[in-house]
């Protein structure tokens, strides 16, 4: 396939960057799901203290970190009650439990069943109705409809003078929550068995996964299809907890390209089509499931090295431009410099993991006093702080020469007289960050003409000499005056 054009990849770069500046990223996922999963956690106890046998679930792009603030997203809260026995033949009958047998038939909409009423004390169906949610069709069965919580919810609506809000399943009186009341089916229905036997051309989702995705089972929500005759009394099949656990794998590349199809879908997409056409986050979601499905494994290590990008404030990133300077991709070098070098303000505090620092120096022990670091918060010290780049042996070929030469200290018989330790340091080349920032800057903007960027970054390089705050946080001073050298 034709590689795509130059400036599709340099506007992808700083789609991706725009994305994770308003919430699409690594950091924000993981506190968006440790927040809802505790809350998950919190209302199930608090339920279950209250008397009631039921699990709540947080579903949907509040709990998945798939959302931004300029989409609006709601929070989808879906309530299993375990008191039901849903079964899919009569041998699964339960004494002293609400029973209910599941139904398919050929009127029935697709992903869609009845539910028989069973009777508690015999596996036999019930002939009477037990309640006033329970209906007889024409054959006699008794079936249980699907309108309890939508009675309840209006009710409450009456009793509080809230507004009633309905979106499928969801019967709500607060238009942010969508309150879903749903039977647990723990073994998987044929509709949902096809997903796993489906033949894929890719590497996704890994055997593990699989497994865990069956172990997940399913729900039944209290939705009949609209245009049925029966939807009153037709139960949904809900593969949530499936999405969300696939949803949980993704990496933050995949979920930027989720959120950027919801992003298009509700602002451009959707106001051009009418109510009944409208595509919904589901379509999404699946247009992302195949595309994971058909990706060749190499795509994933992408990811893995696009998640490492996210060390420091520069050490990794300037490891990038080298790549791509390199590989003589100058404009998408000068791309991820120009990200750097805004990053990289005035309370950015350079740490060596080599061990230069002096811990009677004060300027050396500065970066390990800030607030960041004495709070544990991970994202300041992220955002504030900037590694040594180092290269090892074999990334020599992402190396600028000069560094390269660092890597071959020795080649008498000095290096017989050294330990493991030295002998692997010395097949390294470590540089700081900043100065190595102002020198890539130098070499990619001689490549690309830009003589004004070119003298600007052999000044600022100079400054880190003139500039005594920045001078004393120089760890490696030889190979500072190396790249010093080289340009003058
Ligand atoms: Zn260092």
């Amino acid at each position: 396939m034709e590689d795509p054009p130059e400036f599709y990849r340099i506007m992808s770069l700083r789609l991706s960057r725009a994305l994770g500046e308003i919430g699409v990223n690594s950091w924000m996922v993981r506190k968006r799901r440790r927040t809802f999963l505790m809350l998950e956690a919190e209302g199930t106890i608090s339920g279950n203290l209250q008397g009631f046998n039921s699990t709540k679930f947080f579903f949907g792009s509040q709990s998945e970190g798939t959302t931004t603030p300029g989409l609006n997203s709601d929070v989808d809260i879906l309530n299993c009650e375990h008191d039901i026995n849903i079964m899919t033949a009569l041998s699964e009958w339960t004494a002293g439990m609400e029973n209910y047998l599941m139904i398919k038939e050929e009127k029935c909409s697709p992903q869609h069943y009845l539910l028989q009423e069973i009777r508690q004390d015999s596996p036999e169906p019930a002939v009477n109705p037990s309640n006033m949610f329970s209906v007889v069709d024409i054959n006699g069965r008794v079936l249980h409809a699907n309108t309890e919580a939508r009675f309840i919810m209006k009710l409450i609506s009456e009793g509080t003078n809230l507004p009633y809000y309905s979106s499928g399943p969801s019967h709500s009186v607060n238009k942010m929550f969508d309150m879903v009341k749903a039977y647990r089916r723990r073994s998987l229905p044929p509709e949902c068995l096809e997903w796993f036997e489906r033949p894929r051309p890719g590497h996704w989702p890994p055997p593990g996964l699989f497994r865990e995705v069956r172990e997940c089972g399913c729900f039944l929500v209290p939705d009949g299809h609209f245009d049925s005759l029966d939807k009153d009394v037709e139960w949904r099949i809900s593969p949530s907890l499936i999405e969300r656990t696939l949803m949980f794998s993704m990496k933050t590349l995949q979920l930027k390209c989720y959120v950027v199809l919801k992003i298009l879908k509700s602002h451009f997409i959707n106001p051009c089509l009418n109510n009944i056409g409208k595509l919904t986050s589901f379509h999404c979601k699946t247009a992302l499931f195949f595309a994971a499905e058909g990706m060749p494994p190499g795509i994933n290590i992408l990811s893995l090295f696009e998640s490492s990008l996210h060390s420091d404030v520069a050490s990794s990133r300037l490891k990038l431009v080298s790549f791509f300077f390199c590989h003589n991709e100058l404009e998408r070098a000068a791309d991820v410099l120009n990200d750097v070098e805004r990053r990289y303000d005035d309370s950015v505090q350079a740490v060596c993991g080599c061990g230069n620092m002096d811990p009677f120096k004060t300027e050396h022990h500065k970066p390990l006093c800030t607030t960041s670091v004495l709070d544990n918060d991970d994202v300041l010290l992220t955002n504030k702080t900037a590694l040594c780049v180092r290269y090892l042996g074999h990334e020599a070929s992402c190396a600028p020469p000069i560094l390269r030469y660092e890597m071959v200290r020795g080649i008498g018989e000095d290096i017989n007289h050294r330990n493991l330790n030295e002998q692997k340091w010395m097949k390294w080349a470590v540089v700081d960050a900043l100065p190595y920032l102002y020198y890539l800057q130098y070499l990619t903007f001689r490549g690309l003409g830009q003589r004004v960027g070119r003298l600007q970054a052999i000044i600022n390089l100079g400054n880190c000499i003139l500039d005594n705050s920045s001078y004393s946080q120089i760890y490696h001073e030889a190979t500072f005056g190396n790249l010093l050298g080289a340009l003058l």
